[in-house]
């Protein structure tokens, strides 16, 4: 009888202990895992709170996310009641909370600093006991937007061409640049592009109206802060417009058997296969259609290579002795055996002399592509800094490789009739931040006399006699100018 009463008590004991270590321990199993993903250092007017929590199959018993500021705590999130925040289930174990965060979704915050403070807390043990976690970041609160203001004047854009902008922002270090319309131009330092004397916060920007843009399409310069809060300004500004030519092309079958089969064998990721003659006119509409829209992309993606600096010098070349074939924004109606086929806009000059002419930089700059690229053949693009970058399609042979470094009228080239070319020719565009324009202006000397050094000339001035205690140092673009006459 006493045996079986110990047996009982040391078995309660040891159920006891047992109990006791899987309580402990419960206790100690992993916390959640929190991450804030967003505002990274700094927040303003506007912003995006993101805060992703993991926990074994996604079970919390609370998730709250609170801003400290000044002693003073501001909720902005609860599980149990999530209000217009986004609860999203991104994996089995993870949710992921966002909502709008800034001054304007959160009147209480004030220019300063803060610190968010996020909490999960899972259950454990079978519910009866909790494991918890706490993730904080320090950030800033900056609500004012970077100042601008235009410095230059008398701003004259073609349709489908280019212009020149000089302004100044402050602080100097924020983001800034040209929007007309929806497309954004950046702005470069003006110390780089060849202002020495020139003060942090005066920036310029090379920008330009698409050919296929309104003429009353709004430009504005803006500069934003790591915050995203944005300042703008206004410009007087004059827009002409331009009217395009437009042509027809014929499309016969020689021309087909040609141009296609080369074009499709170059580009797999088409996913185009030709078995047959009957499968080379959809072959060519997929390439002069889609094939032209993918080359574009290609194409402008360059931009974000460009020089922070002013590489080019004078006017542009065009190659020497050429007809002009086909102009900037040609409007194209393609026919095959009479009948209209398709529509396409020619963004570039054909230049044509006679076979394999040697092709040469129309400019100095830095060889960003040369090699294949779909309709275009084989092709160069030149960068001159400032998001300006020049165009060379349908070569023969290069003469250069990506890297290079190359002067005006180096030979980077020859011309020759590769990808969609209907006999030997150059095809040259000018591009400014990745956007076609018309390369008319930029072989002008008068237009980049007026346009672009004009303006550069009037801020040196100013700079140079508000900087009479550093020592005085000739600009390069006027020692490039000078050059250029002699
Ligand atoms: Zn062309």
């Amino acid at each position: 009888m006493r045996t079986l009463f110990r047996l009982l008590v040391v078995l309660v004991l040891l159920v006891a202990i047992g109990f006791g270590i899987a309580w402990f321990a419960a206790g100690r199993a992993t916390p959640p895992v929190i991450e804030i993903q967003s505002p990274a250092k700094v927040i303003g007017q506007k912003g995006t709170l993101t805060v992703s929590v993991q926990a074994p199959r996604g079970k919390f018993t609370a998730v709250t996310v609170a801003v400290e500021q000044n002693g003073k705590e501001t909720p902005l999130f609860s599980l149990s009641g999530p209000g217009t925040a986004t609860v999203a289930q991104e994996t089995a174990d993870r949710i992921r909370i966002s909502e709008p965060f800034g001054k304007q979704a959160v009147p209480a915050l004030t220019a300063g600093d803060a610190r968010i403070v996020a909490t999960a807390t899972r259950p454990s043990f079978f519910g009866l006991r909790e494991v918890s976690a706490t993730m904080t970041r320090d950030i800033k609160v900056q609500l004012t937007a970077p100042l601008v203001q235009v410095v230059s004047t008398k701003h004259y854009i073609n349709l489908g061409g280019s212009e020149f902008i000089i302004y100044r922002v402050n602080p100097p270090d924020v983001e800034s640049g040209v929007k007309v319309g929806d497309i954004v131009y950046r702005g470069f330092s003006a110390q780089a592009a060849g202002i020495p004397h020139a003060d942090p916060g005066l920036k310029i920007a090379v920008f330009a109206l698409r050919y296929d843009q309104d003429l009353n399409t709004p430009m504005e310069v803006f500069a934003r802060d790591e915050a995203g809060n944005e300042g703008t300004a206004q410009f007087d500004h004059q827009v002409f417009p331009k009217t395009f030519r437009r042509s027809t092309i014929d499309i016969n079958d020689a021309f087909l058997q040609r141009v296609v089969p080369p074009i499709i064998q170059q580009t797999p990721q088409l996913g185009v296969s030709i078995s047959g003659p009957g499968d080379l006119l959809p072959a060519f509409l997929k390439a002069n259609g889609e094939l032209r829209r993918i080359d574009a992309q290609k194409i402008a993606s360059y931009a974000a290579q460009t020089a922070p600096r002013m590489l080019w010098n004078g006017p542009f070349i065009q190659l020497g002795n050429s007809a002009v074939e086909s102009a900037f924004a040609d409007h194209r109606t393609y026919l095959h055996d009479g009948k209209e086929i398709d529509q396409q806009v020619h963004l570039g000059f054909d230049l044509a002399v006679t076979s394999n002419v040697p092709v040469a930089a129309a400019n100095d700059g830095t060889i960003v592509h040369a090699s294949y690229l779909g309709i275009y053949g084989n092709c160069i693009i030149i960068d001159h800094g400032l998001g300006v970058q020049s165009l060379y399609g349908h070569l023969s042979s290069f003469a250069v490789k990506v890297g290079d470094t190359v002067k005006k009228g180096q030979i980077i080239g020859h011309s020759g009739a590769t990808g969609m070319a209907g006999g030997d020719h150059l095809h040259f565009t000018m591009l400014v931040d990745g956007q076609m324009v018309n390369p008319v202006e930029w072989w002008d000397a008068h237009w980049i006399a007026d346009r672009v050094l004009r303006k550069l000339d009037a801020v040196d001035g100013e700079s140079q006699a508000a900087a009479v205690d550093r020592p005085a140092a000739e600009a390069p673009h006027r020692r490039a100018r000078r050059r250029h006459r002699g």
